[in-house]
């Protein structure tokens, strides 16, 4: 069993876990995330593109986890901060 690394960032009301290994940056979820809060990482994920991040534009997250339905690779899971 292999057990990937994640890295947390707390915006609005979700903690965000990325888990770089799995993304390949190719922008969807950035697209789909209805508060736009989404953006570039200056961490780069497995083939070298940039990955992804919260707390960019100007609305926070509120954990409707469309980023993670719409991940095609399950490199974000979403928890919601209560
Ligand atoms: S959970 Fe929803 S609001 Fe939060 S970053 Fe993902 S798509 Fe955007
Ligand atoms: S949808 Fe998934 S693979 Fe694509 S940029 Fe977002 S986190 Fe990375």
């Amino acid at each position: 069993m292999r057990d990937f690394k994640s890295v947390m960032t707390e915006n609005g009301k979700g903690k965000f876990y990325l888990f770089t290994e799995l993304c390949k940056g190719c922008g969807l979820c950035i697209e789909k995330c209805p508060k736009h809060t989404i953006g570039w990482s200056e961490r780069l994920g497995i083939y070298g593109a940039p990955t992804v991040e919260p707390g960019h534009g100007e609305e926070d997250c509120i954990a409707c986890k469309t980023c993670q339905t719409v991940c095609p690779d399950c490199a974000i899971v979403i928890e919601k901060i209560k």
